[in-house]
This record gives structure tokens, C-alpha cells and sequence, in this order.
């Protein structure tokens, strides 16, 4: 029975450098690709980082019930996951990882159950946050500005989680989620 392993932290916790790593190990894992309206970053590619659609086309997809969960993670900015994404990975026989907000990460846990594990990563603090999110550069002001409001909301979120992990030094959180990981893909 393929798995799910659902990845979710506030912005700048290093969850994407935490799911790029383990799509590097040996777990056949894949990456759900989402949907989403946001624009495109510097350096990303439709149909491998995102699924980019214009608004219209997302709310089609939403009245015909193609996703499995999508939310409006940002005011005027949707994401989601498609139906077909997971149908496509599961017909190759990898298990999926998904890289969602908590809201949404907890929505595919009610969907996959035992199937699913939900890992939270953690920046040590708020001001560490604040100062990936900036040194990353993809962000003007206020949009930095509505990611940080945001933080605090989904860190009330973390004990919902099966497994926490504080993201101080990149690398030691990327070998504990690689043993968290592959012993649940081995049960
Ligand atoms: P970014 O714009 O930085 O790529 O992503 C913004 C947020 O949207 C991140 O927290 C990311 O995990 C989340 N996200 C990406 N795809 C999905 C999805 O399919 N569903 C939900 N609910 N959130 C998503």
C-alpha cells in the first residue's frame, strides 16, 4: 500500500530543503506537484515546483471536484493538491510526499489517515525565521510582512502533528527526518 508523508512549517523553517533531501534517499518517494495561482519564482518550472494556473482556471477545477484539498493560503493566492497528481504517483508505486501548509497538511491526514504521517518542522525562533525569509530575497517587504502573520498562527498548530522537528542546524534535521520517515515507510 503506497504512503503519504506530509511536510508542512510556517515559511522559512526549511521544509523544502527537508523534502528536497529525501526525495534524494532511497524511499521512492515523489513529490506531489500542486496547483496553484501564485506567480512564477525565478528558476521554478511548471509541471515540476507548481501546477501554475490562472485563478480562473483553479476555481474550474474546484467546482469539478478535482482537488483533493485546496486553500487560500494567501489573500487572492490558492493552492492545491489535484486528485490526478496522487493517481500518477501511485500508479508508479512510489509512496507521496507532500510539501502543503498546515491547514492543508492536516486536511491530507484526514484524508490518508494511518496511511499518512505528518512531520512539522520548526525554525528555532521567530527572529531566525524572519532572517531566512529575508536572506532568501523572493519576497517584497509586504509579502514577507503576510508570511510572518501567518507564522504565528500555524506554530499553535504543531502539537496536531505526529512528529516535530526543529530545523537549528539543516543537516541533523535532515537525517532525524530521514529515520522518522523511512521506519514509518517500512511498518
Ligand atoms: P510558496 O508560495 O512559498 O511556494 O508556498 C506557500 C505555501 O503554500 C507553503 O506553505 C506551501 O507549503 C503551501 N502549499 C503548496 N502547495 C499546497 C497545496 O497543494 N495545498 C496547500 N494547502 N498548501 C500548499
Amino acid at each position: 500500500m503506497p504512503k503519504c508523508i506530509i511536510i508542512c512549517a510556517p515559511s522559512g523553517a526549511g521544509k523544502t530543503s527537508i523534502t528536497k533531501y529525501l526525495l534524494q534517499q532511497n524511499l521512492k518517494l515523489m513529490f506531489s506537484v500542486s496547483a496553484c495561482t501564485r506567480e512564477k519564482r525565478a528558476g521554478e518550472e511548471n509541471g515540476k515546483d507548481y501546477y501554475f494556473l490562472t485563478p480562473q482556471a483553479f476555481k474550474q477545477k474546484i467546482a469539478a471536484n478535482e482537488f483533493v484539498e485546496w486553500e487560500e493560503v494567501y489573500t487572492d493566492q490558492f493552492y492545491g493538491t489535484l486528485k490526478t497528481e496522487i493517481e500518477r504517483i501511485w500508479q508508479q508505486r512510489n509512496h507521496v510526499i507532500f510539501d502543503v501548509d498546515v491547514e492543508g497538511g492536516l486536511s491530507l491526514k484526514n484524508y490518508f489517515k494511518e496511511n499518512a504521517l505528518t512531520i512539522f518542522v520548526k525554525a528555532p525562533s521567530i527572529e531566525i525565521l524572519e532572517a531566512r525569509l529575508r536572506k532568501r530575497g523572493t519576497e517584497t517587504e509586504e509579502k514577507i510582512l503576510k508570511r510572518l502573520t501567518k507564522v504565528e498562527k500555524e506554530m499553535s498548530y504543531a502539537d496536531k502533528f505526529d512528529v516535530i522537528i526543529v530545523n537549528d542546524v539543516l543537516e541533523n534535521a535532515q537525517q532525524k527526518t530521514q529515520e522518522v520517515v523511512s521506519t514509518f515507510l517500512k511498518k
